[in-house]
Formats: structure tokens, sequence, C-alpha cells
């Protein structure tokens, strides 16, 4: 018996300097420490000898298993430990290699042109107000003088949802209708109102069924023409550079009494005339004039007391002149080219 052990534990020290990894290891377990394998064996063995003999190689018996067994433990400990060394080794991240190239955003020609617009007015006072873009028959036409009957209302431009008191607002005054209304009265408003909005049109290089507003509002006493003047002249300055000159012809809106159309002096040519300003050496970018009495009236004002003006651009318009661009769909299509154009020229 004695010398069975001395055999197999032989055998198995000479199995485990063979062994070079864990699968190895394993295949040894396998075959030497199972259920069935030979140490099980040795061990089930001591049954069948007698109480002195279970005394003499009992505790041999058990030795030799315990020295295998822990012998085979350490063994699995060193190479799971190699086996991790070995896969941190190759899963090591080069923090000196320079990262992928992340493509950024930027905000979009008209997103650009009405934030500076926002800063402008802000800095002269005015709030910036937002609506919603499905509004009321009565906040888009009635209340600023244009009654379901009014011929310059035109039905054919405006998008009606299935309710005929809603539809997409054709313009943001329906914004400044709001105001003045929450404002019951309250003076002075000084406020913009950047905001989307939509019509049917014929969609070509200058017209889309859905651009931008910039519409301002400003009520007060006192309030004359001239205050609208200075501001859109300032306005030009600020956003195309300050030789830019502004100008004021006569017009007509339902809104507004008296009403304007306000030209700046082109920015391509100077003034002496080209293919942008046709060739009249201005263009214009906005409309505007007095606040019409009867929509002071509605909106509550009382129009013996109080005056104001208001004005409204098309952001797409500005961003065509101020970047240079001659279609405006460009704005509206998602071409990289186009919207990832960092360089393109300012004019100013
Ligand atoms: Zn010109």
């Amino acid at each position: 018996m004695k010398e069975k052990i001395t055999l197999l534990q032989k055998e198995i020290e000479e199995k485990l300097k063979e062994v070079k990894n864990l699968d190895t290891l394993n295949e040894l377990k396998v075959k030497y420490l199972s259920k069935k394998g030979p140490v099980s064996e040795l061990t089930n063995s001591l049954r069948d000898l007698s109480i002195e003999e279970k005394k003499e190689f009992g505790k041999l018996i058990t030795d030799f298993r315990n020295d295998i067994f822990s012998k085979v433990e350490a063994l699995k400990e060193k190479y799971e430990l190699e086996e991790l060394n070995k896969k941190l080794e190759n899963e090591k991240v080069d923090i000196s290699m320079p990262g992928l190239d992340i493509e950024s955003g930027s905000p979009s020609f008209v997103e650009k042109v009405i934030d500076d617009a926002s800063d402008f007015f802000i800095s002269l006072g005015y709030d910036i107000y937002e609506g919603p873009e499905i509004e009321l028959d009565k906040y888009n036409f009635e209340m600023l003088n244009l009654p379901k009957d009014h011929p310059a209302r035109d039905a054919q431009d405006t998008y009606y949802l299935k309710d005929e008191d809603l539809l997409l607002r054709s313009q943001t005054s329906p914004v400044q209708v709001r105001v003045m209304l929450d404002g019951k009265g309250e003076t002075p408003i000084r406020m913009i109102c950047p905001g989307k909005t939509y019509r049917r049109e014929d969609i070509n290089a200058t017209h889309e069924q859905e651009f931008t507003q910039i519409e301002g509002l400003v009520i007060d006493k006192n309030i004359s023409l001239s205050d609208l003047k200075g501001t859109f002249d300032a306005f030009v300055k600020h956003t195309f550079g300050e030789t830019t000159e502004a100008r004021f012809r006569p017009s007509y809106y339902p809104f507004t009494e008296p009403s304007v159309e306000m030209d700046m002096s082109c920015i391509y040519c100077d003034g002496s005339g080209c293919n942008m300003c046709k060739p009249k050496g201005w263009i214009t970018i906005a409309g505007g004039g007095m606040v019409h009495p009867n929509v002071l009236r509605m909106c509550g004002y009382d129009p013996d007391k109080w005056q104001g003006f208001a004005f409204g651009m098309a952001g797409e318009r500005i961003a065509m002149l101020k970047y240079n661009m001659t279609d405006m769909r460009t704005m509206h299509e998602n071409d990289l080219r186009e919207t990832k154009n960092f360089d393109r020229k300012e004019v100013k």
C-alpha cells in the first residue's frame, strides 16, 4: 500500500511538472483527481483494510491527498493570474494615441441670425416671446385688423386646420396680440417674437412654405415712426456693418398705419447697383409701421393714450444676405456641405 502511494505520488508530481497552463492543469485534474480517478480509488480502498491497516495508511493517504490538492490549487492560482495579466496587457489603452475625430454640429444660419438679432434687441431692453405655431384665426387675423371678409386676407395662402378657427400661423404677429392681451393695458411693451411661420407658397429660391419671422413691437407714450426708423437703422448697422444705411418707403399693411417698407443700402455694391439689389442700390428686408388704432383698441390699449410701432422680417432673408446665399431651400435641406460650411463668409 505504501508503495502504491509513493508510486502514484511520484507519477502525479512528474505530471505536475509538465503542466504549462490552465488547460493542461485541468487535464491532469480530470485524469487523477476526479471521482473515479486513482486518488479517489486509493482513498476508497481504505475501506477494505483492517482497522490496524487503516490506522497505518489513513493518515498517509490523507496527507498525500492534501499535498496533491494544495499543489494543484497553487498552480491554478498561478496560471489564472498569468491569464489575467495577459488579458490586461492585450487590452491596455494607449492614452497617448490621438482620439477619434467626432464631428461637431453648429447652429443653422437662421439660428445664428435669430441669436444675433435677439442679442441686439435685448441690449435695447426688449423681451423675447414665443407663441404657439397652431394659432387661432382670431389672433392671427381678426385682432390684427383683418376681419374674415377683409380683402387683404388671402385664405389661399394660409394653412387652415379642420377646425376653421385654427390655422398654422402665417406670421408671428399673433404672439404680439397675446402679449398685449396679457399686458392688460400695461406699458411699456418692448418685445420681439422670433419663430416659425407657414404659408402656402410655391417653393423656389426665395420662397419656402415654412419660414422664420422676427417681429417686434413697442408700445409706450409718444412713440413715433422716427423711433422705428432709429431702431431699424441701429439694427442694420449692427447686423450688416456701420456703413449700412436704412430708408423707409410708404406701404400698406392692415395692422399698421402708416405702413412702411424697410430698406437697407445694398451691402454688396454699397449702393451703386448690382444683381443682389437689382440694381437699385437698396434691398427691402422688413415691413412695419405704427400699430393701427383698431389693433391697439382690440388688444386693450387706448389709442388716444398709447402709440406703438411694429415690424417684421424673415430670418431666412437676413441669413441669405448675411451669408451670401442665393437659394433659400439650402437652409432646409440636410446637405452637410452647406450646413457645415463654417467658412462661409459673413457679409459685413
Ligand atoms: Zn447692390
